[in-house]
């Protein structure tokens, strides 16, 4: 009985296909796309995981006010300025754990709009470049700062109306004190004009489930609006969910649009010595790089300031309430 079924259903659908190729192949489509691939064609997976590489393996533990982390800030701001941005910024905060004073950073890299073509906006993509202590943190969140970095490069030589601050923020696993003293210190006008931050936080293990969008009060935002409707353009709909625990958190708090990419349920390395290599997938960096660089540069590129005054529609699209599962 069931096997009848599923050939019915299969010669059905042959059917509705044959029906339906001719408006799926509408030009609209292609248009839709175009806009996407003048970033999503230049992502090159393997430049992300030679970063995740470099930083989880190369270096290994990243913790905040370790030499790990120090090795951490010389190589973003290296691979930042050899992008060719000429404004990174290394931003020295301090933190006190278990009584101890502890200096840790934030590495910035501005990429500014063109001269006659500026909203005077700006969003934030942003990761966290440090580890656990007693593991490498492959995927967390060397991952997310592999993405960054490649988004980083390809922006660099791509005209935006937008302002995006590219930020790897130092001792998220300490207490998101990175994005929490950088939201401090962050003015009422820039506060205003960030119109969306996006954290890419734990975006690459093979043993992870779906990628899924947390806001910190469990609402839709631009930012979970601009992900739905990339997913559905490059990869599949993201659907949404409410969780803090990532440096989005910060930002939230001052009214700004902001949401976790990350997959769950978790992997089972997650916070251990196993976080590492051998349970990266390329295919999910490069999933995640494709979905964020289409969402951002439909806020970015010019003539767009934000999804309902787009040029070409980005379509919004339905997506759906998750219950976490971690
Ligand atoms: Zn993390």
């Amino acid at each position: 009985m069931k096997k009848l079924q599923v050939k019915v259903g299969l010669i059905l659908l042959s059917f509705l296909m044959v029906v339906t190729t001719p408006v799926l192949a509408a030009p609209n489509g292609n248009a839709k796309q175009a806009l996407d691939n003048k970033i999503v064609k230049r992502i090159k997976v393997d430049n992300i995981y030679e970063h995740v590489s470099y930083l989880s393996e190369e270096i290994g533990s990243r913790a905040a006010g370790t030499e790990g982390e120090a090795r951490t800030i010389d190589y973003l701001v290296e691979q930042f300025e050899s992008y060719g941005y000429d404004k990174v910024n290394v931003h020295e905060f301090t933190f006190t754990s278990r009584g101890e004073e502890i200096t840790s950073y934030n590495v910035e890299a501005l990429k500014e709009p063109m001269k006659n073509h500026d909203t005077e906006q700006q969003i934030i993509i942003g990761s966290h470049h440090d580890s656990v202590a007693w593991g490498p943190g492959a995927n967390d969140d060397a991952s997310g700062t592999g993405v960054l970095l490649e988004l980083a490069r390809i922006y660099a030589n791509t005209p935006t109306d937008t302002t995006i601050k590219f930020i790897a923020f130092g001792a998220e696993e300490n207490g998101l004190w990175g994005s929490r003293r950088y939201a401090e210190a962050m003015s009422k006008e820039e506060i205003e004009s960030t119109v969306a931050m996006f954290q890419l936080d734990m975006v690459g293990s093979k043993d992870a489930g779906d990628l899924i969008m947390f806001t910190a009060d469990g609402k839709t935002n631009t930012v979970t609006d601009l992900g739905a409707a990339a997913g559905s353009r490059v990869s599949d709909i993201v659907p949404y969910s409410e969780l803090g625990r990532s440096d989005h958190v910060p930002f939230h708090h001052l009214g700004i649009p902001a949401a976790l990419f990350i997959h769950t349920p978790l992997e089972p390395w997650y916070h251990t010595e196993d976080d590492i290599m051998d349970y990266i997938s390329k295919e999910k960096l490069h999933d995640v790089a494709n979905i964020i660089g289409a969402a951002t540069f439909q806020i970015t590129r010019k003539d767009t300031p934000a999804l309902e005054k787009s040029a070409v529609k980005p379509v919004p699209v339905d997506y759906d309430y998750e219950e976490p599962n971690l």
